[in-house]
């Protein structure tokens, strides 16, 4: 039989071996502190990184975008591509097919909003964001108009055609009763290269033809 103060100084012991244990934890936590001070540091960057999360997602869906309308380019149409989002779901990618389809309708954005549309059976597709390479004309804003689409992230601006803020602003009209979130300048270097890329080679080739 232990006698009582052995019994207490085990006590005692255990205890402190107990902190010593949560000493380790302790100096851990002082190490997690730094790591928390970075965390701050990131946790800013964090911030950051939610805006950027919204501006992330956007890129990278304008970036599905931007592959239609390379491909677009490719078969002869003018390259704009467009794509429609709903969450974090790619209803519908396009690019322009005026061209291939005898269509002056099919442009990039019409495509991809009647193909999206048709993904959820459903001719509205409020909540979804409409992603164009380059800023929509009358028809294809009035296309996404129709389509009660929330959000348009386009490109490069169209100073000739744009229906987005630049000749008309259909996003934002007084006198329509749908109001669409508009968000330009997402990978608007790359879209207006592939345009002027494309009409400098057809340039080049009326000049040579
Ligand atoms: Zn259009």
């Amino acid at each position: 039989m232990r006698d009582p103060d052995r019994l207490a100084l085990d006590r005692t012991l255990d205890a402190g071996a107990g902190e010593a244990v949560q000493g380790a934890a302790g100096a851990g936590e002082a190490v997690q502190g730094a790591a928390g001070a970075g965390e701050a540091v990131q946790g800013a960057a964090g911030a950051g990184e939610a805006v950027q999360g919204a501006a992330g997602a956007d890129v990278r869906w304008m970036r599905a975008a931007l592959e239609a309308a390379i491909a677009a380019g490719e078969r002869g149409e003018i390259p704009v591509g467009a794509a429609v989002v709903l969450g974090d779901r790619l209803l519908a990618c396009s690019g322009n097919a005026s061209i291939r389809l005898n269509d002056p309708t099919a442009h990039a954005e019409v495509v991809a909003l009647r193909a999206a549309a048709a993904a959820v059976h459903n001719y509205r597709l409020p909540g979804a964001i409409l992603y164009a390479t380059v800023e929509p004309c009358a028809m294809c804003m009035g296309a996404a108009l129709h389509a009660r689409v929330s959000r348009l992230v386009f490109g490069c601006e169209d100073p000739k055609g744009g229906a987005a803020g630049s000749v008309l602003d259909l996003a934002d009209h007084r006198r329509l009763n749908h109001r669409v979130t508009v968000v330009r300048g997402i990978l608007e270097v790359e879209s207006a290269l592939l345009l002027r890329q494309f009409f400098a080679a057809r340039r080049r080739m009326s000049r040579t033809g």
